[in-house]
């Protein structure tokens, strides 16, 4: 099928982004890797398509303030191989080596990740797991948002129509981590996907944090199974009392590719080797 009509404004600056935005029903076209298949599908029918490529204060990343800094026009792939992002934030850097194929993380975007909340992606439980600000610009000004709060469903953000998301902010992360993926072929979408980060004193765990993908509607953070590991040490019983928690702090949607209860019991495997793993790495 082909994409039905629409407008097309390629925007060289933020501000003529943000005005073309105010159009009606306008759409923005980051790398798109998602979007161009739903305008082929035609389950997209924006009236204008306001490409951002040419936004150059869109793409960067750098370190500021102690976080890392990331425009929402920065492509995985380049992410994925910075020397920064895998020493200041390595779970990110493993995550998005499960992002498509390397065709695709060339032009995909972090921004652009971010925005189409796909409930099995894997960019919008890291941020959760991560706790990053994003950024939006609008015709009002800016405004900050946690990632927390940007998803409110499966493909819905806190986004209000007009606004565009420019920078997504990352505390840094040196502790152990690890990323446990399921799906069916490599690099689909996945089944569920579960991301840890520890921070240990010796043997005793500070603090844990976990977020689940594929399980819910949005990004899952199963904050009784984070509490459950702080403050002593990961022994087995302690990582399967965890897993088991996340089983029943997620929410999974059965459907054609594997039903709930599967989905749950996997979300419980996956949380314990990634526990595991990030315990060893830390
Ligand atoms: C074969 C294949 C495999 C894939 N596998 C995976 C996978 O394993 N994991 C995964 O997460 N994804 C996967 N995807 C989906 C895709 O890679 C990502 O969703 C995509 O890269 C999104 O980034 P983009 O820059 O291409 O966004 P686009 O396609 O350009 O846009 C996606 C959506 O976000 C909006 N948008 C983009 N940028 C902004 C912005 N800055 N502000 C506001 N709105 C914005 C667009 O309007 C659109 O609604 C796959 C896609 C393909 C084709």
């Amino acid at each position: 099928m082909k994409a039905a009509p629409f407008e097309y404004f390629r925007a060289s600056s933020l501000d003529e982004a943000v005005e073309a935005l105010g159009t009606p029903d306008a759409r923005v076209l980051a790398g798109g890797q998602s979007l161009v298949p739903l305008l082929n599908l035609r389950q997209a029918r924006p009236s204008l398509v306001v490409d951002i490529n040419r936004v150059d204060e869109l793409s960067f990343l750098r370190e500021e303030n102690g976080r890392l800094e990331i425009g929402a026009l920065t492509r995985h792939r380049f992410a994925e191989t910075s020397a920064v992002v895998r020493s200041e934030v390595p779970l990110l850097a493993e995550a998005l080596g499960y992002v498509g194929h390397v065709a695709i993380r060339n032009r995909g975007t972090i921004g652009g990740s971010l925005a189409h909340a796909d409930p099995a992606a894997e960019l919008p439980a890291v941020m959760v797991a991560l706790d990053a600000g994003f950024t939006v610009h609008g015709p009002d000004g800016e405004r900050i948002v946690a990632a927390r709060d940007f998803f409110l469903g499966p493909h819905r953000t806190a986004l209000a129509p007009g606004e565009l998301l420019t920078r997504i902010s990352v505390p840094p992360h040196r502790g152990g981590w690890a990323v446990e993926e399921l799906s069916r072929r490599s690099r689909d979408l996945a089944l569920v996907a579960v991301f840890v980060t520890v921070t240990m004193s010796g043997d005793v765990c500070e603090s844990a944090r976990i977020a689940v993908a594929g399980a819910g509607p949005t990004p899952i953070r199963p904050l009784t199974a984070e509490k459950s590991l702080a403050g002593g040490p990961l022994t087995d019983d302690a990582i399967a009392l965890a897993a088991e928690l996340v089983a029943t702090e997620t929410d999974p949607p059965g459907d054609l590719h594997a039903p709930a209860g599967y989905r749950r019991e996997m979300a419980a495997v996956l949380t314990r080797r990634a526990i595991t793993r990030a315990k060893e790495s830390a």
